[in-house]
């Protein structure tokens, strides 16, 4: 059986939590979690990140930062997973959802700035398949209405755009490390702040409402519960598990390349021959190799893929069933424009395998296995 993803290890992940429990340290904010914060910041350039306990608890201290008030308007793609809409209905924001681009499936900047009305407080971007978006026509559009930016780069950790990484041209970018994405600590993310000004009040949030990483910081001498907040910050055994992974990113990064390059290579054949589409890169983004997915004719075509591949004992998967179209998505906002890509693409869309140590042998039937489907077809 061929599994679609096998969490990331790396084998050193029970060395460094066996540390944490001998340096009596396994709450949050221990000496794991500083390694990997201080990691994120140098490799991304950025002043300060933030561990949080899941992509969904980043995405909601962002949406705390935003200071939305209930009716304000967030513009975001319906193709994208419930998180990013989500910490913003929790605001009691309204969802403005926008058609994404086929050829990226992320949001389609060119549709964001008629949905744009006096409530529009935020556009939530989402870097799908760790392929950036149009950031910089979409940062150009924030500037011009005086708009926040919040990027949903749970996909995108160490991907790029004009070689600027995801997640720091922002106001807020938020990585995941569930265990279906590049890096894993089982559950968690991080949220990254580009600009130092939000950093008390993000570390208030994170904190349960108090002013303690102040305290800590020798910044104060008591700290206290000075606004509300939560608990955002993960156990410093889950950081010790991401520590083994951040030491090994090059590797896994490169491995995960070598799946996809693979499979972009053996598949060329059949997107020639006008049997299945592969995926665009555009020439700004240098992806991560987060996901591989193939589109087919009609959602008909897929479930008979699907079915086949099952069959051959592998495991490939779709996602995401369009937020507007989900009961919670119709009762917290609308659509705007015509839904001309969302629906109709993400019917299409297939992942196939891809997690760091895929076999070669293993990613080989995979292929051929397609092959197979299509041979046995017209
Ligand atoms: C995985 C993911 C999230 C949520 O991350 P969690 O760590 O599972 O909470 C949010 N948005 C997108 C686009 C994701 O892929």
């Amino acid at each position: 059986m061929i599994d679609f993803n096998v969490p990331p290890s790396t084998g050193k992940e029970t060395i460094y939590m066996q540390q944490a429990i001998d340096n009596r340290k396994i709450c949050g904010d221990g000496m794991f979690t500083k390694k990997c914060q201080a990691w994120m910041n140098e490799k991304f350039n950025v002043p300060a990140t933030y561990l949080t306990t899941s992509g969904t608890s980043a995405l909601e201290m962002a949406a705390l930062l935003c200071d939305l008030k209930p009716g304000d308007e967030v513009i975001l793609p319906s193709y994208t997973f419930c998180s990013t809409a989500d910490a913003f209905v929790q605001r009691g924001a309204t969802l403005v959802f926008v058609d994404i681009r086929p050829d990226t499936m992320n949001i389609d900047e060119n549709k964001i700035e008629a949905a744009i009305t006096e409530k529009t407080k935020v556009i939530v971007t989402v870097d799908y398949a760790g392929v950036a978006c149009e950031i910089d026509t979409i940062l150009a559009l924030a500037k011009k209405y005086d708009l926040k930016v919040v990027e949903d780069a749970a996909q995108g950790f160490g991907a790029t755009y004009k070689g600027r990484p995801l997640g720091t041209d922002c106001d807020f970018g938020c990585y995941s490390f569930h265990e279906t994405k590049n890096l894993s600590m089982g559950e968690g993310g991080a949220l990254v702040l580009p600009d130092l000004k939000y950093r008390d009040q993000a570390e208030i949030y994170r904190e349960k409402g108090t002013d303690r990483s102040k305290f800590f910081r020798g910044q104060i001498d008591k700290y206290t519960w000075v606004d509300y907040g939560s608990s955002y910050l993960p156990s410093d055994l889950n950081a010790a598990y991401l520590w083994a992974q951040l030491e090994e990113y090059d590797a896994i990064y490169n491995d995960r390349m070598a799946t996809w390059n693979y499979y972009d290579e053996a598949l060329k054949p059949l997107a020639e021959a006008g049997r299945l589409i592969q995926p665009t890169i555009p020439k700004e983004c240098g992806h991560n190799a987060h996901m591989y997915y193939i589109k087919l004719r009609d959602l008909e075509e897929r479930t008979a893929l699907i079915k086949h591949l099952r069959e051959d004992g592998i495991y490939a998967v779709f996602h995401y069933i369009p937020l507007h179209s989900a009961p919670a998505g119709m009762k917290f906002g609308r659509f705007h424009g015509e839904d001309v890509y969302t629906t109709a693409e993400s019917e299409r869309l297939l992942r196939l395998p891809l997690y760091y140590k895929i076999t070669n042998e293993d990613r080989e039937k995979v292929v051929s296995s397609i092959y197979h489907f299509f041979g046995s077809q017209s």
